[in-house]
């Protein structure tokens, strides 16, 4: 029996090497736009905001793409664009990142949960029973990187006429049966942020194929853009002009849009060495108690994008009981860091939902099961680089073969998810 470095044993990893996981990769290209900029006072404008929406829209091969200063306004902004209002009620998953759902508390709209799969994605089989006849939206995100299954998501919001908004946050480039993440709802819209999959330092971005939703969305949070010029078909907006709609400034910053325009040339094949790396790293793994990898089978012409937030799905009484905190603690032990428990915190246990909001959330017992799925956070490869891999897929193995070393000490707590972003855990 190996000695796990948590009980004093060596290490597999002493010290990360930093390359392998450096996102996003900025070259000269990057520095020169973003020199531009700062030169020439170009942050308020919209000439290079406006460049980047169309090309992010062809590149997602929609009509309309608009940028926000931050995912969580471009959110707010596809809300408003297909008409959220006072009263009505939105189907969200619970476990995501607040800024799926929270807006909607500033519409005077509901947010009812429903429950999340083995993917930690929306179960579509709990979406039904989550409609009233107050429901208006689902809101779709495609959580670390794993498409939704959408056939009968979909199918679901046609039978019952609700809207449909994507969260692709997480999930930028990725496809679902050959289709585009985000190009399956009525509206969708996305982060940008510094640490996401696709990464520009504070971005959001709102993409659609209606004119009505790209011209609300414009009324929401683009004073500068809410005229005569802009808006052709919502005739009902026009007394509004030069104010926004949403009472917020959400244009964004070009020194972001102008670093996204230089990401999104080389997204795609940066995305795809990213998954040759995270499949590889799997595939060494396949086959071990205890842990399931959160993947997708590529044959299906599904992909996980740039794999953002990668997990795997715990399975604690195949390693008799271990919880996944202590197991999460050996292999941070054995790869220097980089291994969590819980991922984001289920959102219908937050006080803002169920206190804080004009129309509560309501308490609902059957939404425990997704706080006790339990899960556990990976290394995040940037490169294929296969002698590294290897070497961290043999700390998880380690951990794994001889867990019972860690079974005496085990305080067997149940998972601690996060409030990512904030490095605190709540519970
Ligand atoms: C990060 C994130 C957001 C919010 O985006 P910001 O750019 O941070 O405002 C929304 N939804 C999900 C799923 C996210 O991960």
């Amino acid at each position: 029996m190996e000695k796990l470095a948590l009980l004093g044993g060596t290490p597999i990893i002493k010290e990360t090497p930093k390359e392998l996981f450096r996102w996003p990769i900025i070259g000269k290209e990057d520095e020169e736009v973003a020199l531009d900029v700062i030169r020439n006072n170009r942050y308020s404008g919209t000439d290079i905001s406006e460049k980047f929406g169309e090309e992010f829209a062809a590149w997602q091969g929609v009509k309309y793409g608009l940028p926000f200063c931050n995912g969580t306004m471009s959110l707010a902004a596809a809300m408003f664009a297909i008409g959220l209002k006072e009263g009505d009620e939105m189907i969200c998953t619970t476990k995501t990142y607040w800024a799926s759902a929270a807006p909607a508390n500033t519409f005077g709209v509901k947010t009812v949960f429903c429950n999340i799969d083995n993917n930690l994605s929306m179960d579509p089989t709990d979406i039904e029973r989550c409609i009233t006849p107050k429901t208006k939206a689902i809101m779709v995100v495609h959580y670390v990187a794993y498409p939704c299954d959408m056939d009968p998501i979909m199918e679901i919001a046609k039978k019952h006429n609700l809207k449909v908004i994507e969260d692709v946050s997480h999930a930028q480039g990725g496809l679902y049966k050959g289709k585009k993440l985000g190009t399956f709802g009525d509206v969708a819209a996305m982060s940008m942020m510094s640490g996401k999959s696709f990464a520009a330092g504070e971005l959001g971005m709102f993409i659609t194929n209606e004119r009505k939703y790209y011209e609300r969305a414009l009324a929401y949070g683009h004073h500068e853009r809410f005229d005569e010029k802009h808006i052709q078909e919502c005739d009902d907006l026009r007394h509004y002009y030069y104010i926004t709609m949403g009472a917020v400034k959400g244009r964004a910053n070009q020194l972001c849009t102008a670093l996204a325009r230089v990401q999104l040339k080389y997204y795609d094949e940066r995305c795809a060495e990213i998954r040759r790396a995270m499949n590889y790293f799997w595939d060494l793994l396949e086959g071990l108690p205890g842990i399931r990898p959160i993947r997708v089978d590529e044959s299906t012409g599904s992909n996980m994008a740039g794999w953002y937030c990668p997990h795997g799905l715990y399975v604690a009484e195949e390693l008799h009981g271990l919880s996944v905190n202590r197991f999460c603690e050996a292999v941070r032990a054995e790869i220097d860091g980089q291994c969590g428990p819980g991922g984001n915190e289920c959102l219908h246990t937050h006080k803002f939902f169920t206190e804080f909001a004009v129309n509560k959330t309501d308490e609902d017992p059957t939404l425990q099961k997704s706080v006790d799925i339990e899960c556990f956070s990976i290394p995040w490869f940037i490169h294929c680089d296969k002698e590294w891999i290897e070497r961290y897929a043999s700390g998880f193995r380690k951990v794994i073969e001889n867990h019972e070393q860690l079974l005496e000490d085990d305080e067997k707590k149940k998972q601690q998810g996060r409030w990512i972003g904030t490095g605190s855990k709540v519970r």
